[in-house]
């Protein structure tokens, strides 16, 4: 007899236990070979005194099983609580989410009935590092990291889905035409990639005008695999032009687990009522049991569920006078799909998991960059109130050895040399200062000294290199 496979399951807060118990007797009823290991995380453990809503046995319990479904979490409001699915996807590094977003017309209302998309955000990196800094009164700083490897992890991830999935296009999402280095990394990553896949299909659109074509015409995209922020933004986007929130689960995978949610909230106010649709999470057990092999039974639910909406019976969120049949509650819904398990849709397109592959990453190994790193400078960032006419009199009547000052910024905006005297300047200003001869160091630190002795306020600096020649640091504005 097949062993049982270990997964962690918690059922949450507000309407989670619901959704989690529909999900449950569906996933029973299939008699999948899972063996269910419960735990506690969300308000109650949030309240108890845990800021990050987890214990610290619990990690356990989902370091050993690998995958956990997760029912969604009320945080409490007030300061202090850390997100709680920051938290996991952190510490387990799962870096990849992934999120189908698919119409059911003529049973679920859409202005998209074609669409059938699926969108691969970078979880990691970019704005959600989470390194922000008030430098002055006036000014705060986040930063964004974008990596080659947490680059390529993603994007290979996006190119092995569609593969696997069968699916014929990747799309890359960035806006390299301004954030040339940032971005430019992701873009580049994703061309060098997507030669591996001659098979696959790739493009890359500016996210801006990526965005207004997949909010209106969703059907040219397959897969769209794009950095944190974006893909935070847009997969909301997909998963509601599709149908609705409530239809859509999400995976988040990593080397070291993978957790599978609902896209939405806990929805409080629905709470206790047997009213919430438990469809998300339905979904993503059965991106659950596809991760851990168990096709069939993925298979087997998905088309029940299929069936289940093409036979109009919908919670109160779908239901559509003229279209739904029979309005249910959350138990009555799982009753049907339990029911249907065996049964196919006849209208809407039935999926079919026999010929595909298990879902399991091959663990990505950095391998690191050789290339020939020079130090030619540094960026000094300094906090002033000075006028600009002012600072850039007191900044350039100085000499600073075999350093040239090579221009002043403030946000981003040259000032010097060909300043114009419109510009909108802040306290916080950006000085670079290129090294004429071979630089050290040293040298940056007897420049900086000579700065702080100038009575000059420095915030920050970033050391400017080129690599393989090529500088690697932007240019100013203007
Ligand atoms: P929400 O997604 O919980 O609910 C917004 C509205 O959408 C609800 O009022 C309801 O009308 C509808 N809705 C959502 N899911 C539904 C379902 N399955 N069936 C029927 N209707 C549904 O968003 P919110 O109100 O902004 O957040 C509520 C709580 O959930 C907050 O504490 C928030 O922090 C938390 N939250 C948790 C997660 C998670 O655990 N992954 C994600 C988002 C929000």
């Amino acid at each position: 007899m097949n062993q049982k496979v270990p997964i962690t399951i918690a059922h949450g807060d507000g309407i989670g236990p619901e959704i989690m118990e529909a999900t449950l007797k569906v996933l029973r009823a299939s008699s999948a070979a899972l063996d269910y290991r419960e735990v506690e995380i969300g308000e109650k453990v949030y309240l108890a005194g845990h800021p990050t809503g987890i214990e610290d046995s619990t990690w356990e319990t989902i370091r050993q099983t690998k995958a956990f479904l997760k029912a969604p979490i009320t945080t409490p409001q007030g300061g202090g609580f850390k997100s709680l699915n920051v938290t996991i996807r952190t510490t387990l590094g799962l870096y990849a989410n992934v999120r189908p977003c698919v119409s059911y017309h003529p049973f679920v209302a859409t202005k998209h009935p074609e669409m059938d998309v699926v969108i691969v955000r970078e979880n990691e990196e970019d704005l959600y590092s989470g390194i922000e800094y008030r430098q002055s009164p006036e000014v705060c700083e986040s930063i964004k990291l974008i990596s080659e490897p947490g680059s390529e992890k993603i994007i290979r991830y996006a190119f092995e889905y569609a593969k696997r999935n069968n699916r014929k296009k990747v799309t890359c999402f960035v806006k390299d035409n301004i954030m040339k280095l940032t971005d430019g990394l992701f873009h580049a990553v994703f061309n060098r990639v997507a030669k591996e896949y001659p098979n696959i299909e790739s493009d890359h659109w500016i996210v801006d005008i990526g965005a207004a074509k997949l909010a209106d015409t969703p059907e040219l995209f397959d897969v769209v695999v794009m950095p944190n922020l974006y893909g935070d933004i847009l997969s909301d986007v997909g998963a509601q032009i599709a149908g609705s929130v409530g239809l859509v689960g999400s995976a988040n995978i990593g080397d070291h687990g993978a957790m599978f949610e609902a896209i939405h909230g806990s929805a409080p106010r629905r709470a206790g009522q047997n009213v919430a649709n438990p469809s998300a999470l339905m979904l993503a057990s059965v991106l659950l049991l596809l991760h851990v092999g168990l096709k069939h039974e993925a298979e087997a639910i998905h088309n029940a569920w299929l069936k289940t909406i093409e036979d109009g019976v919908h919670t109160y969120d779908i239901f559509k006078e003229g279209v739904s049949k029979q309005k249910v509650g959350t138990k009555e819904f799982a009753d049907a799909v339990a029911g249907n398990l065996g049964q196919k849709p006849s209208e809407l397109k039935a999926v079919s998991y026999g010929e595909s592959k298990i879902e399991k990453e091959p663990v990505f190994k950095r391998t690191p960059i050789k290339v020939k790193r020079k130090l030619v400078g540094i960026d000094v960032y300094i906090y002033s109130n000075l006028t600009l006419e002012e600072f850039e009199k007191n900044m350039t009547s100085e000499s600073y050895g075999e350093f040239k000052l090579e221009m002043i910024s403030n946000r981003g905006a040259r000032v010097y040399p060909g300043g114009m005297p419109e510009t909108f300047c802040i306290d916080q200003w950006r000085v670079r200062f290129m090294h004429e001869g071979l630089c050290t160091q040293e040298d940056l630190l007897d420049l900086l000294k000579s700065l702080i002795k100038g009575r000059w306020d420095i915030i920050k600096t970033e050391h400017l290199y080129e690599f393989n020649g090529e500088p690697g640091y932007s240019s100013p504005k203007g």
